[in-house]
């Protein structure tokens, strides 16, 4: 397995490609295994939350480097084995934002620390009507002593994580509510489209207070099929070194009270 990073846009974190290449597994599933992940959802009670990383699905931010996953050798196609290169930006589908990408000397994605990655979560319904998480929002619900929040906007209810169409009017938390959730010891924040931050925001405050405080932003949940509530999470970014954002796998279990 060989790894290549370069860097778009001349001096432009934003958008840096990562082309990983991958061999695809030959040998059989071990017995007893299922590949249905409905099935496996069932019997350990872990919900997806993850995006499917897919061009055809994924929605890409205006401006970021396209989305490209190709066969390089294909046994459907006489291939001796099937062999693909991805090559994406770093804050394609879902995402974790590190520290360095708003703030100089910030520290890198391999280096977030696991401790705000796994653990308690709740998971807020915003209404359909709301695009600014401000902090007069935020007053109407309950997420106070909850060290992760995640919101549920317009982005699920219109399926905006699935459609690779770009929407400017998805839902963000404003700086406001976003200096409540850094004060009050919140140790991770996670949205459900590919930017916590307003779409053409004067300056990225929501991104400076939270990344400034070391907390990591979750970009592009899939919360569709996750009603408000606890639960335990889990959010494991690709662990590229010296960047400052990859995708990443979450799943949710809820927390049985
Ligand atoms: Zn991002």
């Amino acid at each position: 397995m060989g790894m290549e990073r370069r860097r778009i846009g001349r001096g432009f974190t934003f958008a840096v490609v990562v082309a990983l290449w991958g061999v695809a597994c030959t040998q059989s599933q071990p017995a007893g295994s299922s590949g249905d992940a409905k099935e496996t959802s069932i019997s350990t009670g872990w919900i997806d939350a993850t995006a499917t990383l897919d061009p055809a699905t994924t929605p890409v931010y205006a401006g970021d480097a396209p989305m490209k996953f190709d066969f390089l050798k294909d046994m459907r196609k006489g291939d001796g084995f099937t062999l693909s290169a991805y090559s994406m930006g770093a804050h394609s589908g879902t995402h974790i934002d590190a520290p360095m990408h708003f703030v100089r000397d910030g520290a890198s994605i391999d280096r977030v620390p696991l401790e705000p990655l796994m653990g308690p979560a709740r998971v807020i319904d915003i209404p359909d009507s709301v695009q600014s998480i401000n902090a007069a929002e935020l007053s109407r619900h309950d997420w106070k002593g909850s060290p992760r929040v995640l919101f549920r906007t317009r982005s699920s209810l219109r399926h905006w994580m699935t459609s690779n169409t770009f929407h400017r009017d998805f839902a963000y938390v404003a700086p406001d509510a976003a200096q409540l959730l850094a004060d009050a010891g919140v140790k991770l924040v996670g949205v459900d489209y590919i930017s916590a931050e307003q779409f053409a925001a004067p300056a990225p405050m929501t991104h400076r207070i939270l990344l400034g405080k070391g907390i990591p932003i979750v970009e592009g949940l899939f919360l569709e099929n996750v009603p408000a509530g606890d639960y335990d999470l889990i959010v494991l970014p690709i662990k590229v070194g010296g960047h400052e954002g990859a995708p990443a796998r979450a799943i949710l279990r809820k927390r049985v009270p």
